[in-house]
């Protein structure tokens, strides 16, 4: 349904004015309010006692929840419960997130009231709300939820806690706990909803890999390089990969553990790092196969940076571009490809000059696409081994790279290698060029 259909039948319902409950109810979804809860919210502010709901929730067990149910009533144990601050309505409204466990499965959810939820606890949370999030099931415990404490804990298979590795963590992993390496780290200034505030930013590892972290509320222990025990962070996606996120909510403690970061990026397969659906810091190696368009001498918004074409830019219109360098080249093994990009330092490298050369080369020929011709040329056909920062969307993956170097392996081997795979459509082709290699 959409928003204006919601606030049509709030509006008759409530007997007010049609516009003025949807703009509340527009206020409410940006700030990141579901639906349900926001016309649950308008409901209450007009009065309306019912919450919407028609008869008692049925009492569920978590693994029978689907996102079709209105309100449950289910008994479970708190695996995970991490606060959380959101903008709702003008000011800072805390939030509980984490996991409830039975032992019939798990449950994502959100606690829209301040119920003292703690890790361990089993609660029966009366009349939860279900809402579903990415084709998943999810429970709001809100004001119309009664929630009650059981003195008589719910055995569970489940572990409670939220300890995980960096391996281990995926966007939207709320409340958890990692032992970390501060590998990288940088003081900003941005500009945030409060205005200027001071953040910290970067990289932390643990034996299983590296992710980028941002400490909102920098604390001492990460800036001094760790390594940090962090509690109650929570992951979200950052360029397509998941960041770790440490808030004002979060714990952190040095820790007096060596923690060994592998030097070595993890080295993968197109294919298999195309399947992780998003992966920090990996290197792959592939033939060049295409240089696409929108490469070699581009033009950007002074805006908002974006690409634009014929002096127009998507949101700006009419602008006055700045030149720049890029490169999209389609990176293949066999196993899979990717798109990946270079920045305009890599593109300088590869390309053999500088920007002032390309706009040079462009004006002789009056024709910019030149450039990408002289980079085409330069790379198509040959073996590279990238570094960078893989993000899979709905148009493909993207391979944000950090290094290009050309491959030093025989290429020889290396091409026989890509053949075979591509013949018989397995990855057996490259477990033998490891052997190769070793
Ligand atoms: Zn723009």
């Amino acid at each position: 349904m959409e928003l204006d259909d919601h606030a049509e039948d709030l509006a008759s319902d409530l007997g007010v004015d049609k516009e003025e409950v949807k703009s509340d109810l527009q206020n409410l979804v940006e700030y990141s309010v579901p639906i349900d809860e926001a016309t649950q919210s308008l409901r209450r502010k007009h009065g309306d006692g019912s919450g919407g709901g028609g008869g008692a929730p049925s009492s569920k067990n978590i693994g029978e929840i689907t996102p079709d149910d209105g309100n449950v009533t289910v008994t479970g144990v708190v695996l995970t419960a991490g606060k959380r601050s959101i903008r709702y309505q003008g000011s800072d409204h805390v939030i509980v997130e984490g996991e409830l466990a039975d032992d019939t499965g798990t449950i994502d959810y959100t606690a829209w009231e301040d119920f003292g939820l703690s890790a361990g606890d089993t609660i029966t949370a009366g009349n939860a709300g279900v809402r579903e999030w990415d084709g998943e099931p999810e429970l709001n415990l809100g004001e119309s939820t009664s929630l009650s404490f059981v003195d008589d804990p719910l055995e569970i298979d489940a572990t409670i806690g939220g300890n995980a590795t960096l391996a281990d963590l995926q966007t939207g992993d709320r409340a958890v706990s990692v032992e970390v390496a501060v590998v990288e780290c940088e003081r900003r200034t941005i500009d945030g909803r409060d205005g200027e505030t001071e953040i910290l930013s970067g990289v932390v590892g643990d034996e299983s890999g590296r992710l980028p972290f941002t400490n909102w509320d920098p604390a001492p222990e990460i800036e001094e390089g760790g390594p940090v025990r962090i509690e109650n962070a929570y992951v979200q996606e950052f360029r397509g990969v998941p960041e770790v996120n440490v808030s004002e909510f979060s714990t952190v403690t040095a820790i007096d553990r060596e923690i060994d970061v592998g030097a070595d990026t993890t080295s993968m397969d197109v294919g298999e790092a195309v399947r992780t659906g998003g992966i920090y810091d990996v290197e792959v190696a592939g033939n060049v196969i295409e240089v696409r368009d929108g490469s070699g001498l581009i033009q950007r918004c002074p805006e908002c940076y974006r690409v634009i074409q014929k002096g127009q830019c998507r949101t700006h219109g009419d602008v006055d571009g700045i030149d720049d360098l890029r490169v999209k080249a389609i990176l293949d093994d066999g196993t899979g490809s990717v798109t990946v990009v270079l920045d305009d330092e890599i593109t300088e490298d590869i390309y053999g000059g500088t920007l002032d050369d390309a706009l040079e080369q462009a004006r002789e020929a009056m024709d910019q696409s030149v450039v990408a011709d002289t980079i085409r040329d330069n790379i198509v056909g040959h073996e590279y081994t990238v570094r960078g920062h893989l993000s899979v969307d709905e148009y493909g993956a993207n391979l944000d790279a950090e290094q290009f170097g050309e491959s030093d392996d025989d290429p020889q081997a290396r091409a026989s290698t890509f053949l075979s795979a591509i013949e018989s459509g397995t990855d057996d082709g490259i477990v033998a060029d490891e052997e190769v290699d070793a």
